[in-house]
């Protein structure tokens, strides 16, 4: 029988960009936002040590100088303090690099997979659509799509995992939310989340004394999802599908509603990092 003790599940972030505030939420009398790049620490006895993305490093700037990459810059100009990279911060707490196992990639949007090149003995845990995404875009098809190929590590096909190949899925009948249960544990499961980028992926964590739905993009905002409110319609200039979108948007409000017992919490809401501020 494990012990749950052994079992955690930490957010931390790393750097963040800045955009138009009312894109976020049209009503917002902000001028600009910023967009935490938060991931998580998972510790598993069976698992070992996971990443749940892994945020900004920096050869987000390295390799955004030249054209087509300089656009993503200019879109989203970043803030990296070396000190908060997921590196810096895992070696403030005793972990090496070498140490973690497995990256569980939400989706490759360059905020989310910037530093994967720092663990050189991770495995890569992707949806298949994702992945199947990421395999057929280059150059400016793949900047449309908020992916920048030249941070990926050169050996990520040797070491990618389809999510679909280690897990059993199931779906909540209530909400219609897709779940992944993966490598034969319950503690975590991937949740499908469709719309902002193909294949994305939010995480269940269930332990006794936190219940979090990890929604990722499915929102930028816990503000703006309590009230309904939906990002600007120019996002889908660069939004996988926004029909999707607003799907995945209305089945999570369904899911929250019938388990009050999980928090909901978004990648780049300031409330996420408020909650990692306290320590919580
Ligand atoms: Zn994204």
């Amino acid at each position: 029988m494990v012990q749950e003790t052994e079992i955690t599940f930490q957010l931390f972030a790393s750097g963040y960009c800045t955009a138009n505030a009312k894109i976020i939420d049209p009503t917002s009398a902000l001028k600009s936002s910023r967009f935490y790049a938060v991931w998580a620490l998972l510790k598993h006895p069976s698992l070992g040590l996971v990443l749940f993305d892994c945020g900004y490093n920096e050869l987000f700037q390295k390799e955004t100088q030249s054209f087509p990459e300089i656009l993503y810059r200019w879109a989203t100009p970043a803030h990296i303090p070396k000190e908060q990279t997921a590196k810096y911060l895992l070696e403030e707490k005793g972990i090496k690099p070498e140490d973690i196992h497995y990256i569980i990639v939400s989706h490759f949007h360059a905020d989310h997979v910037c530093a994967l090149r720092d663990f050189p003995n991770a495995q890569f845990i992707c949806n298949q659509s994702s992945l199947d995404e990421y395999r057929s875009v280059s150059g400016f098809s793949a900047l449309k799509k908020g992916i920048i190929k030249k941070l990926i590590p050169p050996d990520f096909e040797s070491r990618v995992i389809v999510l679909q190949n280690i897990s059993t899925s199931y779906v909540d009948v209530n909400s219609g939310l897709l779940f992944h249960r993966f490598f034969d544990q319950d503690v975590f499961e991937l949740i499908e989340l469709p719309g902002h980028a193909k294949g994305m992926q939010g995480i269940k964590v269930n332990l006794s004394d936190k219940k979090i739905v990890y929604a990722t993009d499915a929102a930028w905002s816990k503000e703006a999802f309590n009230k309904g409110i939906l990002p600007m319609k120019i996002v889908k200039l660069f939004f996988d599908s926004w029909k999707a979108y607003k799907n995945t948007f209305t089945a999570l409000k369904k899911y929250e509603a019938n388990h009050p017992d999980y928090t909901v919490l978004f990648t780049h809401c300031p409330e996420t990092l408020q909650l990692i501020e306290n320590n919580v």
